[in-house]
């Protein structure tokens, strides 16, 4: 199942931040910082029961200043209910509403999504002020106070049990959840049309929900594909796109609900810090990725320079040199069926699942070839290891020592089996399990 999306809105000290670092406190972080992914502020994961989600905080957006103009306001307002499967309302529960607040409140009702109203700053717990907030029209608020933690356990509650059931495509295997991702201007949207308005390609117009007017299924030589598009890209708003913290939600909204992401990346620019931003999101997501260069009829060339640029490419983005390139030219139409069928490709390879068997034939002649750490006297074991998952490939060893097993000789095994399956344009995921000896 794939993570929701949860996005904390609200006015300038309402106490967003506040809340967002307490519960943000808390989380359990199971995946290792990869050296060189840029991170980002706005965003946490967050575990509650059995759900893990992605907080964003779109108030982390504006600068720190009572005066908020009324446009960056709709425009937080807006991401968060082109991304969100659950937007949570701040109010400041010792202050009056505001037209601001009303303002909002229209908004996000009329836009369907779940949406709780949380009263923040209620330190003394319930109060009668509390009533006021019904008039917002936002259903039944829920008393908090961030500061003092008071009952964010029933906010969080209250979060997952508004998450929507099962997405409409979770169940079909043989459809390709793909995404254009990357900064304004790079030629998404550009190369959304060019692929949909391609003679070969069927795109059906089944109206319904919010998300079916977002999304777009199609389908060519007969695999079926959706579109994952988080409002962004094809129907723009210059404000919010030119705000680089929006372009960053956006992308990992996409990248949540996606099988593959395309990174696309102006050639002419080269791989800029935005770049590797979204970039790192899509790595760490676990997502099958490919890196696409555009605007490539912009790029004098001689013999060497597609061989210079690929290697700039996975110098600069040197975790997932994993990711098949591309050079494209939306422009010109050049390799646009190319990329396709490379979303095709690594789809298959982010799935791809090796039996247990084959996997200790191929870790037994990798211990030969390289014997295990050792550390006073203690020698790393590896006894067998199995593929747990896929999407991302997920392998389990089992050791005689997790403190033994180093990360560079995990990713010598990661070598290992990038020899002989590729897993091409997909992370590999590890999980290290100690096993007593017998
Ligand atoms: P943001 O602009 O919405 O992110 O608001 P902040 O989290 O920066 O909070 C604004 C101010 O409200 C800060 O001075 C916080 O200490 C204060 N604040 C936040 N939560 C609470 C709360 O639950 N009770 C009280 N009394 N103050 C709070
Ligand atoms: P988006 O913001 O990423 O969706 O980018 P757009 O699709 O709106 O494209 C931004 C600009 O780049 C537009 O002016 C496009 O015409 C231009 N563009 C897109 N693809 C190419 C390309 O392959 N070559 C050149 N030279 N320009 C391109």
């Amino acid at each position: 199942m794939r993570k929701k999306v949860v996005a904390v809105v609200g006015r300038p000290n309402v106490g967003k931040s506040t809340f967002f670092n307490k519960i943000v406190g808390k989380r359990i972080s199971i995946v290792e910082d990869t050296p060189g992914v840029t991170r980002d502020r706005i965003y946490a994961d967050v575990e509650w029961l059995n759900y893990k989600f992605t907080m964003i905080d779109t108030g982390g957006i504006e600068p720190s200043s009572d005066e908020i103009i009324p446009s960056q306001m709709r425009a937080q307002a807006q991401i968060a209910i082109d991304t969100a499967d659950v937007i949570v309302f701040m109010v400041d529960g010792r202050d009056d509403i505001t037209i601001a607040d009303e303002e909002i409140s229209e908004m996000l009702r009329i836009s369907k999504k779940p949406i709780i109203l949380a009263v923040n700053k209620m330190d003394k717990g319930f109060s009668d002020n509390i009533y006021t907030f019904y008039s917002l029209g936002l259903g039944e608020p829920i008393a908090i106070s961030s500061a003092n933690m008071l009952n964010l356990g029933d906010l969080l509650d209250k979060i997952v049990e508004n998450f929507p059931e099962n997405e409409e495509y979770d169940d079909e295997d043989d459809i390709i959840k793909v995404s254009i991702i990357g900064k304004p201007n790079v030629g998404k949207s550009s190369f959304i049309n060019k692929i949909l308005g391609e003679e070969r390609v069927i795109v059906s117009d089944i109206a319904g929900t919010t998300r079916d007017a977002i999304d777009t299924p199609f389908e060519k030589d007969g695999q079926k594909y959706v579109l994952i598009d988080t409002a962004g890209i094809r129907r723009k708003s210059r404000i919010e796109e030119d705000i680089e913290k929006y372009s960053i939600i956006r992308a990992l909204a996409a990248i949540e609900r996606s099988d593959v992401c395309v990174l696309m990346i102006d050639a002419v620019e080269g791989v800029t810090e935005q770049d590797k931003k979204i970039a790192g999101l899509a790595h760490d997501s676990g997502r099958g990725i490919i890196v696409v260069i555009n605007k490539w009829d912009l790029i004098a060339k001689d013999n060497k320079t597609y061989n210079e640029f690929a290697n700039t490419i996975k110098r600069e983005l040197s975790y997932m040199t994993y990711a098949p390139i591309e050079f494209i030219s939306v422009l010109k139409g050049q390799r646009i069926e190319s990329v396709l069928k490379i979303v095709d490709y690594v789809a298959n390879q982010h799935a791809l699942r090796v039996s247990t068997g084959v996997l200790n034939d191929i870790l037994n002649e990798a211990v030969m070839l390289n014997q295990p750490p050792s550390d006073k006297g203690k020698r790393l074991k590896i006894y067998y290891m199995t593929q747990a998952s896929v999407k991302p490939p997920t392998f389990v060893l089992f050791v005689n020592d997790k403190e033994l097993a180093h990360f560079s000789y995990i990713r010598y095994i990661e070598n290992q089996l990038r020899k002989n399956f590729k897993f091409d344009g997909t992370s590999i995921k590890f999980i290290v399990r100690e096993k007593k000896e017998r």
